[in-house]
């Protein structure tokens, strides 16, 4: 049984421990045991067939999914039949949002199929260099709302402070496609960080840090701590999130060491960004298992994107399985027009229609919150399907997901009155409780 082959120690006992009494070095070791993490059988099939050198322990280690990650045309040719297009794509790409893949995601992806939802979500096109109308570079102006590098400061009592400019795998249709590069820019890294502790320790309606990038999770243990306790000490900042991809492409990296650092830093939340219910692998379900149980709420960001997730049974596929693995759905955005998205975005109507296919149509922990983050830093606006068809006097005229129109009676006290029908009063039918009250007691 597959289970019981995990059950071995993540982090091995250094040599030379055998002089340890038995009884105690049996303790210890019944204390590290850790689930080690799973390899999905379409995942093992890749890294047997492209990695052949590399141990189980190898393609576990995040380092090495980082070091190994897909970035030139000859490394993606290898593993994939590329379209004329990817490959003008590729060659032609410079500047931010270089191709970047891990190899882990890499393995969830169609070796033949250009239209298959995950490889276009990593994979360049040549419509990436299509600017259409409304599109910018940075379409939400965070810049403009920025008092310090790394800090956006839209929302009165939030900021979102951005840590680092690298991920382990790129989405072409990134909103800080401006900004997000091949590598981690470590030149001054703690400085900046310094500058942006230094804005919300001087800032005090700050109560909840969003902590981003680029991706968080793609630093070490060490920065990563250095952070968040730097952040804990300031004694107004009341929630920390973090927000990531990395559960959902680079899953390794949710070791017991990490759960263990985060756990110390609570009230800590974090939005994860799914796209596709084939991105729900055993991998990343260990993975937000691991966060789960270290008390931290999960929360799911998806990006609506054309082609790729734009149908309802996608997406309700998507939620049941994010709630599944103890996500809960938060948020689905109506896709930010970077330059070169058109490709990617769907009509607004597209996104009413997955709420109305939801709402009603499953557990209400399955819907999440439609949004447009408004162009030019108006910040997020929510879009709901017309459940309101109008009034009729008091009454609010509502429609319900089957389209069948109720009223609701939408006065309290005197205003009641002035509709004509005067208030009547009554009694409930009353029933003597008190011999079981008595009894009970
Ligand atoms: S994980 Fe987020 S920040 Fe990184 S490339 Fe994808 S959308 Fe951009």
């Amino acid at each position: 049984m597959e289970t019981r082959e995990f059950f071995i120690n993540e982090e091995e006992e250094p040599p030379g421990q055998h002089s340890i009494s038995k009884n105690l070095s049996s303790l210890r070791s019944e204390s590290r045991r850790t689930y080690r993490f799973p390899i999905s059988h379409e995942s093992e099939k890749f890294q047997k067939a492209f990695f052949p050198d590399s141990t189980r322990n190898e393609w576990n280690d995040w380092h090495w999914q980082l070091r190994n990650r897909i970035r030139r045309l000859d490394q993606l040719s290898t593993y994939f039949d590329l379209t004329m297009d990817e490959i003008v794509a590729v060659l032609r790409h410079r500047g931010t949002l270089p191709l970047s893949i891990t190899p882990y995601y890499a393995s969830l992806i169609s070796p033949i199929d250009p239209a298959q939802p995950l490889r276009r979500t990593v994979v360049p096109v040549t419509a990436e260099y299509t600017r259409s109308r409304g599109e910018a570079e940075d379409p939400l102006a965070e810049d403009h709302n920025s008092p310090v590098e790394g800090i956006v400061h839209r929302y009165p009592d939030r900021v979102l402070f951005l840590v680092t400019n690298f991920c382990s795998t790129n989405c072409r249709y990134c909103t800080r496609s401006r900004f997000v590069c091949g590598k981690q820019d470590q030149t001054r890294i703690k400085q900046r960080w310094q500058q942006g502790i230094e804005y919300i320790e001087n800032t005090p309606q700050v109560r909840d840090v969003l902590v981003s990038g680029g991706d968080p999770l793609t630093l070490s243990d060490e920065k990563i701590e250095w952070l968040l306790s730097r952040l804990r000490r300031i004694p107004h900042v009341e929630m920390i999130r973090i927000g990531t991809k990395v559960p959902v492409v680079l899953p390794q990296r949710i070791t017991t060491n990490l759960t263990r650092i985060l756990k110390r830093y609570h009230p800590l939340w974090m939005s994860i960004h799914f796209t596709h219910p084939e991105e729900l692998t055993l991998e990343t379900s260990t993975a937000c298992n691991r966060l789960a149980d270290a008390g931290i709420p999960l929360g799911s960001q998806t990006v609506l994107l054309s082609g790729i997730n734009d149908n309802v049974e996608t997406m309700k596929a998507l939620m049941h399985g994010l709630l599944r693995i103890r996500v809960k759905p938060y948020y689905l955005y109506q896709c930010d027009p970077i330059l070169g998205s058109a490709h990617f975005r769907t009509p607004v109507e597209k996104g009413l229609e997955m709420i109305k296919g939801l709402r009603g149509h499953t557990s209400g922990y399955a819907v999440p919150s439609y949004v447009i983050d408004a162009p030019g830093g108006g910040g997020k606006i929510p879009l709901l399907p017309e459940y309101v068809v109008g009034r009729n006097g008091d009454d609010l005229v509502l429609r319900n997901y089957e389209g069948r129109v109720f009223s609701y009676p939408d006065c309290t006290g005197d205003s009641c009155d002035t509709s004509g029908e005067p208030a009547q009063t009554f009694e409930y039918a009353s029933a003597d409780h008190s011999d079981s009250y008595k009894e009970s007691r």
